[in-house]
């Protein structure tokens, strides 16, 4: 089962992420959400594949992408650790995008 998330910053970046496998693909899809290294194209990217992704993407487990404190919380998936709040925005490049979970799916 896999986590929806929203991933929302105050500059109007809106997306809702299928985070994680499915009944049918969790063996071989686990679907994190990750960026360009130049910072530019957001998406979900395959972490079963990181050792093969990490030269183009930076994954949001990445302490480089959030900018965590003592009130930070996390949302911990598989393999991943997710912060709530402070993450780094791929529109306005502020660290101020939040990861929302709003559900699951199958
Ligand atoms: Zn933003």
């Amino acid at each position: 089962m896999g986590l929806i998330i929203n991933a929302k910053c105050g500059c109007g970046f809106n997306e809702k992420l299928y985070v994680g496998g499915g009944m049918a693909t969790y063996r071989v899809k686990d679907m994190m959400p990750a960026i360009t290294i130049d910072e530019r194209e957001f998406s979900l990217q395959n972490y079963y594949n990181f050792e093969d992704l990490k030269k183009t993407f930076r994954f949001y487990n990445n302490p480089r992408m959030f900018h965590a404190n003592e009130n930070s919380y996390f949302i911990k998936y598989g393999q991943i650790t997710l912060s709530v709040n402070r993450n780094y925005c791929p529109k306005c490049h502020q660290y101020c995008m939040d990861f929302i979970k709003i559900g699951n799916w199958d």
